[in-house]
């Protein structure tokens, strides 16, 4: 089956969507994206990643590309068309095509580009991942100051990613001044007896959905949550880690730069709260 995807007001086999050479998202990374997961063909937590497009637009000075019923709705027809039970959606906005190319931003009324896909993952869920868990390494965290925008300059998480994959784990967790930021394309997490412990929201990091999410089920579920910088050391200390991302979930992390966490598997802490987020988020699907 032809992927349908979505490329300003039309839904076009994907050999057949084009985007301009001239396009900033194309030339200067001037462009910001979410991604939505899909479980049992709805859309999860779609309220946190408009909230969260709405705002990276707003400090980047870009007008929203349509209405949000406009894009649920594109999000909706996408899972429609490409049969979509379980898998991803991919949504990026850029500044547009200004026909030619310049460092200054274009007229505030060129019109966006918008782009929308479609990723079909059979287990996402179920992902075979999720049960070994991740083994990470840690890298310099050598992104731009505002990493809280989530924007499509995304080559040095891909280079860490490659890092990773050359050193023959699964994702890179960066470090800055000797304490953890965030992993390539999530947010990291450790755990101490009845405590869980993330980095608190700055520019340092970008503010996940499943973040907030996972940081409130967490508190209901009676864990203490401290929001604070943490070292690798104190991860690799640490009774359990873990990782989250609307693309993973909650990931326990097994191995930090080859030393195991706890007792290098999955542990309890990172187990239950990924199945209270999947119960939970499924129940409140769209
Ligand atoms: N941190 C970074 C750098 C990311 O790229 C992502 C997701 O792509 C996250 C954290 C997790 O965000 P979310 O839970 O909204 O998927």
């Amino acid at each position: 089956m032809t992927r349908t995807v979505f490329v300003n007001g039309h839904y076009l086999p994907e050999d057949q969507a084009t985007v301009s050479i001239f396009d900033r998202g194309f030339l200067m990374a001037d462009g910001v994206y979410e991604v939505t997961s899909v479980l049992d063909g709805k859309l999860i937590d779609f309220d946190g990643h408009i909230k969260r497009l709405h705002r990276s637009l707003s400090e980047l000075d870009m007008a929203a590309p349509c209405s949000d019923d406009d894009l649920i709705a594109i999000h909706r027809e996408l899972v429609r068309l490409n049969q979509i039970d379980q898998g991803m959606i991919y949504l990026q906005v850029t500044r547009g095509n200004p026909g030619d190319r310049s460092f200054v931003f274009p007229a505030a009324d060129l019109a966006p580009t918008i782009v929308a896909f479609t990723q079909n993952i059979p287990n996402l869920a179920d992902a075979p991942a999720a049960k070994t868990g991740f083994k990470v390494i840690s890298v310099p965290d050598m992104r731009w100051g505002r990493v809280d925008i989530k924007t499509t300059q995304l080559l040095y998480p891909s280079m860490a990613k490659m890092m990773a994959k050359k050193a023959g784990v699964d994702d890179s967790w960066f470090t800055e001044n000797d304490t953890v930021t965030e992993g390539t394309s999530n947010n990291a997490y450790i755990v101490k007896g009845n405590r869980i412990i993330t980095r608190q929201l700055s520019t340092d990091i970008l503010h996940g959905i499943t973040r907030a999410a996972v940081l409130r089920f967490a508190a209901e579920a009676q864990f203490e949550v401290e929001e604070r910088p943490f070292t690798i050391s104190e991860a690799q200390d640490a009774d359990e880690a873990f990782s989250t991302a609307a693309s993973i979930f909650v990931m326990p992390v097994v191995e930090i730069d080859g030393k195991p966490v706890g007792s290098g598997k999955p542990g309890p802490v990172a187990t239950r709260l990924r199945e209270i987020y999947l119960d939970e988020m499924r129940r409140a699907a769209v």
